[in-house]
């Protein structure tokens, strides 16, 4: 018998289809009724096959009692309760490594767009405005600015690397200081202070929350600029708003928001920001990988083999 298994999200077809020929798949997000739905699954179901934003809270692992893993397409987990898991011994996996040169490729993408202007002077060219205006106004250059990554982690670092190469000036911020020849930031305020750009790369979750806050923005000035491949949670939106409204900051690009998909409509008519529909890691190589280790997640723990990505 296959075991049985809920899956929250909808996946790309070949990960679902790879899914199918090994276990039961319940899916929760085609049902009307979600209580009705669990109710009924409750006592067969052993794992959760979830994607980003639809992760696990506490109250859907308290209607399945057997639960025994939840296998997380993406490296974020701040949408799983990992409290609530860890009591119960439930194990957590995600798809770290398979996705991190392709956020990388994404975020270098961002500052380039952002500090260059290029989807609004396409924007320019494609209103026709360029043979009536005449040029497009001068931008801003990366070589010899500093970005500054708070979170360089296994994507952070790819970040920097690139912008190495693109000729721009490193600093961070994590919590503990790695062994590392980039200048170390004791706090997000320094870092934003002594960055023209401040790269959002650390997890989404508690302890990060609105860590981008209004005091952040003032310290990185009317000259500098944010980008966030991280999670819409570490930034204060609103003062994010304001101080783009103001020109208090140069720019932003974003690849991630509150409340997605339906994000506020005031980013819409902002000229000073360019956005991404959360696009890290969306190509067809890296959402096939991300697939396939979430995958060979649930069919080790099911062969009674430790999994392969735990969170810990
Ligand atoms: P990672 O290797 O775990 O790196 C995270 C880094 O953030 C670590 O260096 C960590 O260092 C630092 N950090 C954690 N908590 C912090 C805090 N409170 N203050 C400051 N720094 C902190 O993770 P990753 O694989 O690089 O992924 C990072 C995040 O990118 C994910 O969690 C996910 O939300 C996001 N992501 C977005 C996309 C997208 O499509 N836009 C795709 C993939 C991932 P310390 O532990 O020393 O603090």
């Amino acid at each position: 018998m296959k075991p049985e298994i809920i899956v929250t999200g909808r996946l790309l077809p070949r990960t679902q289809e790879a899914l199918d020929r090994i276990f039961t798949c319940h899916k929760l997000y085609e049902a009307a009724d979600h209580l009705a739905f669990l109710r009924q699954h409750a006592q067969q179901v052993r794992a959760l096959a979830t994607f980003g934003a639809s992760g696990a809270d506490a109250a859907l692992m308290d209607q399945l009692p057997k639960l025994e893993i939840i296998s997380n397409f993406g490296v974020g987990v701040d949408a799983i309760d990992l409290a609530a898991a860890a009591k119960r011994r439930i194990i957590v996996t995600n798809t770290p490594e398979v996705l991190t040169e392709c956020v990388a490729d994404t975020a270098m993408a961002l500052v380039l767009a952002t500090l260059r202007r290029l989807p609004q002077s396409e924007n320019y060219l494609r209103a026709g405005q360029w043979g009536t205006r005449g040029a497009y106004p001068l931008t801003t250059s990366l070589g010899g600015k500093t970005l500054g990554v708070l979170g360089l982690g296994r994507i952070g670092e790819a970040i920097a690397k690139r912008a190495e190469a693109f000729g721009m000036k490193l600093r961070y911020h994590n919590r503990s200081r790695k062994n590392l020849a980039w200048p170390y930031e004791p706090d997000v305020v320094s870092l934003a202070k002594n960055s023209d750009v401040l790269l959002v790369a650390a997890p989404g979750g508690p302890q990060t929350q609105r860590i981008v806050n209004a005091a952040v923005l003032d310290a990185l000035g009317p000259q500098g600029f944010v980008v966030n491949i991280a999670r819409g949670s570490l930034i204060d939106e609103p003062a994010l708003l304001r101080y783009l409204r103001e020109g208090r900051i140069a720019g932003a690009g974003l690849d991630v928001f509150d409340n997605e998909p339906k994000i506020d409509p005031a980013w819409f008519s902002l000229d000073n920001a360019v956005l991404l529909p959360h696009v890290g890691s969306a190509t067809e190589e890296t959402r096939t990988a991300m697939g396939a280790l979430q995958v060979e997640n649930l069919q080790l723990h099911f062969a009674g083999k430790p999994v392969k990505t735990p969170v810990t």
